[in-house]
């Protein structure tokens, strides 16, 4: 199995219209950008399949090579807006596996074209796509959102955007699922310093870097991925220089992990 980062910015990417922070100028000057939001691709036995939908791009990067699945983690338009332009297209319809959300997003599901929507996954229970089990997982968000649990039968990756902490119930099934891999959202800096008076004390709808890096420590993966970064994580990463624990990274844009 082989995962690929396919966007790893958040709702604003990075450079952020409009803004002159150090993060920002760098991604304008370097190839230190995150054009794309949060998303990942599988690939197994020459199949794809994708993980979110919101890359502006993505019918282009269907017609390189069809999707034999998409999996959404939830309807916010960074994670889909790439749909209301692909369903469009011709050929084959595409299964389309996600939570239920009546609301989805736009009128997706009243028009889905060529996006072949099945019925809202049910958490905990496994869906086989191929050689992959794929294992829904409630997470803390502010519209109903998934994890994955993906697992080949040797290798084990849970992708876990968009999420504040994590609910008990996947907590307990992930520590005894045993992932090799982890990615998670941590879209603040630690000292985030939101608009919003109540996010400052305790961000509400995404991880910051500290409750992202306790929850790795929890799991204990051998490698964990940081994801859906804000241009303020970037540019305090810039100013602190800080130094994740082993085995951390910061994923980036088109960054490829062979499992
Ligand atoms: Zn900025
Ligand atoms: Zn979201
Ligand atoms: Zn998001």
């Amino acid at each position: 199995m082989k995962l690929r980062f396919a966007g790893t910015g958040d709702s604003a990417q990075v450079p952020c219209f409009g803004c002159d922070c150090p993060a920002c100028q760098r991604a304008r000057l370097l190839s230190n950008h995150r054009r794309e939001p949060c998303a990942g691709e599988i690939e197994l036995d020459g199949e794809l399949i994708l993980i979110d939908a919101g890359r502006m791009d993505l019918a282009a990067r269907c017609e390189r090579q069809r999707p034999a699945a998409i999996l959404l983690t939830h309807y916010h338009a960074d994670h889909v807006q790439g749909l209301l332009h692909l369903r469009w297209g011709r050929g084959e319809s595409i299964p389309v596996h996600g939570p239920k959300d009546p609301q989805g997003c736009a009128d997706l599901h009243r028009n889905p074209g060529i996006l072949d929507f099945q019925p809202g996954l049910k958490p905990f229970r496994p869906l086989v796509l191929g050689r992959l089990e794929v294992t829904p997982l409630p997470l803390n968000h502010s519209k109903p959102t998934l994890g994955y649990a993906i697992e080949d039968g040797v290798n084990r990756v849970a992708w876990l955007c968009d999420t504040v902490g994590l609910p008990g119930a996947t907590e307990r099934f992930l520590t005894q699922w045993q992932p090799h891999g982890v990615v998670i959202d941590a879209t603040h800096p630690d000292a985030y310093d939101s608009p919003n008076p109540e996010s400052r004390a305790a961000p509400r709808n995404h991880n910051n870097v500290a409750m992202a890096l306790e929850i790795i420590e929890r799991l204990g993966p051998s490698r964990a991925w940081l994801t859906h970064i804000s241009h303020e994580l970037d540019a305090d990463f810039m100013a602190t220089s800080r130094i994740l624990p082993a085995g951390v990274e910061m994923a980036c844009d088109n960054l490829e992990i062979p499992f």
